[in-house]
């Protein structure tokens, strides 16, 4: 579904990324490992068009996308995206947050979105959330929400970065079940996280990024236990 060719990016004088290359195949789940500032969330934002590239190639349903800020708009919606800060719009409900996107960006239409945006929330079981505004939520509610308001949208890949990063634990398990949920159904998934136990669950397959590169890309299985790449075992262990 979705491809990164040999993609470099620069932060100034700063490469970032050094010649990143990776597909995520429909129905596939891959986890993106690595240490602080290897440049996950950059390579996350470039394969959703919020951040340029200096070179390489981004490759959608087989065709390469341009560069041009039209063409991500209309691209946006596809690839879904979830931060670390669920940054909902504080002054509109929860459901109103959720219909903004598929009434303002694909503009559909109210009554189908509004029933559709319902039944999600009925599945996180934040139905009697719907008119609450984005303070009257936890943490981990308003995460689930973030991701109720991407996948409205129906993409066809959704990228997650660090989602449950600001959550207290006792949070993390209901956002990261909203998620494994997803993966049962088949839903296309790239997943940043340092939750290892999740990742080890979810993952088809995992990337591991340092300084700009993917060092190593193999099955989940293999990469936490026989994996001898002295990088990768630094990095687990010292998550440890
Ligand atoms: P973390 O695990 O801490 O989230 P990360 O792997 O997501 O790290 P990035 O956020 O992609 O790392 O950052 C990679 C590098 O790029 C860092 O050195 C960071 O300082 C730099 N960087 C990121 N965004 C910018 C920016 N807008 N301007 C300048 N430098 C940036
Ligand atoms: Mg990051």
């Amino acid at each position: 579904v979705l491809e990164a060719q040999n993609i470099h990016k620069k932060f100034g004088k700063s490469d970032i990324l050094k010649g990143v290359s990776l597909t995520i195949d429909k129905g596939e789940v891959l986890v993106l490992l690595g240490p602080s500032g290897s440049g996950k969330s950059t390579l996350l934002r470039t394969l959703n068009g919020l951040e340029t590239i200096d070179s390489g190639e981004i490759i959608f349903n087989d065709r390469i996308l341009e560069l041009s800020e039209l063409a991500w708009q209309k691209i946006r919606p596809e690839i879904g995206m979830v931060f670390q800060s669920y940054d909902l719009f504080p002054n509109l409900t929860v459901l109103d947050n959720i219909l903004l996107g598929p009434l303002k960006v694909q503009k559909r239409e109210k009554t189908a979105v509004a029933s559709e945006a319902i039944a999600l929330l009925e599945r996180i079981g934040l139905a009697d959330k719907a008119e609450s505004y984005p303070r009257e939520l936890s943490g981990g509610q308003k995460q689930r929400v973030a991701i109720i308001r991407s996948l409205v949208m129906q993409p066809q890949v959704l990228l997650f970065d660090e989602v449950t990063a600001s959550l207290d634990p006792e949070m993390v398990r209901e956002v990261l079940s909203v998620i494994q949920g997803l993966a049962l159904e088949g839903m296309t998934m790239l997943i940043v996280t340092h939750e290892m136990n999740f990742a080890r669950q979810v993952a088809d397959r995992v990337i591991f990024m340092d300084a700009g590169q993917i060092l190593v890309e193999t099955n989940s299985e293999a990469f936490f236990t026989t994996e001898d790449n002295p990088r990768v075992k630094q990095f687990l262990s010292s998550l440890a």
